[in-house]
């Protein structure tokens, strides 16, 4: 296929696809699937080799957000039964990084729930951050704690942290449409205030919200633009009692798809597996280890993932391995501009209908299981 061959040599020279070639990726057919994560799989083992680089989510404070992202079992008026509770101690979240860390993860991600921190709540996480990284040798700390005011990234990055989380989510232009109490311009703003302290961005996307092909990649073109050293794929989880309850709207064909044309995209960029992937990918997981070298180990924020240990055999048994601290994630040549192994998972609980498919699958409510172990509570963390 001519246009697979096109998107290879592009990927492994970084050159940008044309917006028609990204569309062509998310049109193919089902028969031309496995050409597609081929051809992807080359970019990516060209930059990343057979590594998948682990990733740990510790939710400091759940639920009860005064925004109202429509995707977000965590936001407000939400009826989503989830864990609610309030900022968690730095003991208490350096323990439940710790067991992230035991299994294999390489990088804490640190989110907080609400529209963005107060001073104190830089204090709080910047104390949290100096305990995790005494405790925890080697680890490397996201923090996503929402929209960032003035000199917050900086007082962050003093404290120890490596990376910031802030997805664009979905495209400029339906922006306003899952969301109101804030605007794709001010994502955009905290991602380069991130960038502009030193910290390495990650910043990814929400697929299955209902969104065109054109939106998928207008949003993954924007993220191109705004230069991320990673980017979190997520696929929606259709909470109950959040507005998008009904947007069953994926299947892990199309998952694939959006994760190579993401791949084809942003070629030597940390592209992520996050929320969902469990829930949509399902059995065709391990496929998608060939697109994406990123995952995070165990549960997400809100809801469970698989067990620890079934990721780590999904990753052995695909013929991958685990990446090492001792490791840099990045390729050379972004290594080199930034703090080297940098990236997140997000403040968003991770679905568009597409092309080349025929109809839409059935909800699988049965597959959606909120979080009640980990971080919040009593019980051991699944990792
Ligand atoms: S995504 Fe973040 S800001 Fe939006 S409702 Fe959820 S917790 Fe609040």
């Amino acid at each position: 296929m001519d246009l697979l061959n096109t998107l290879v040599d592009k990927g492994l020279r970084r050159e940008l696809p044309t917006r028609d070639e990204a569309l062509a990726v998310l049109a193919t057919s089902d028969d031309e699937l496995l050409d597609v994560v081929a051809a992807a799989g080359k970019v990516r083992r060209h930059w990343f080799g057979r590594r998948v680089k682990l990733n740990y989510l510790v939710n400091l404070k759940s639920g009860l957000c005064p925004e109202d992202c429509s995707y977000c079992s965590q936001r407000l008026g939400s009826k989503a039964d989830i864990l609610k509770y309030t900022w968690l101690k730095p003991d208490e979240a350096s323990q439940a990084a710790a067991a992230g860390v035991a299994g294999g993860a390489k990088r804490v991600c640190l989110v907080a729930s609400g529209r963005g921190p107060t001073d104190r709540d830089v204090d709080r996480v910047s104390k949290t951050i100096e305990t995790i990284k005494e405790q925890n040798e080697g680890v490397e700390v996201c923090a996503c704690l929402g929209l960032l005011s003035e000199g917050q990234a900086e007082r962050l990055r003093a404290a120890g942290a490596d990376a910031y989380n802030h997805n664009l989510n979905t495209s400029e232009g339906t922006y306003g449409e899952i969301t109101t109490t804030h605007t794709y311009a001010d994502r955009v703003d905290t991602v380069q205030q991130a960038q502009a302290a030193g910290l390495s961005a990650c910043s990814g996307l929400i697929a299955g919200m209902g969104e065109s092909d054109e939106d998928l990649v207008d949003v993954v073109f924007s993220l191109r633009a705004l230069d991320p050293d990673s980017v979190p794929v997520n696929f929606l989880i259709p909470f109950e009692g959040t507005p998008l309850a009904k947007e069953w709207n994926l299947t892990p064909q199309r998952c694939l798809r959006i994760l190579a044309m993401v791949r084809f995209v942003c070629p030597d960029v940390e592209v992520r597996i996050a929320g969902g992937r469990e829930v949509h990918l399902r059995t065709m997981q391990p496929l998608a280890l060939h697109l994406a070298n990123s995952i995070f180990l165990g549960d997400y924020l809100t809801s469970e993932g698989q067990a620890g240990k079934a990721d780590l055999e999904m990753i052995a048994d695909a013929g991958f391995e685990v990446e090492g601290t001792d490791t840099v994630t990045l390729p050379e040549h972004r290594a080199a501009e930034g703090c080297g192994s940098h990236e997140g998972g997000g403040c968003t609980a991770p679905g568009g209908p597409g092309a080349a498919e025929a109809s839409v699958p059935d909800a699988r409510t049965d597959l959606v299981a909120v979080r009640r172990r980990g971080a919040g509570t009593d019980l051991a963390p699944n990792a």
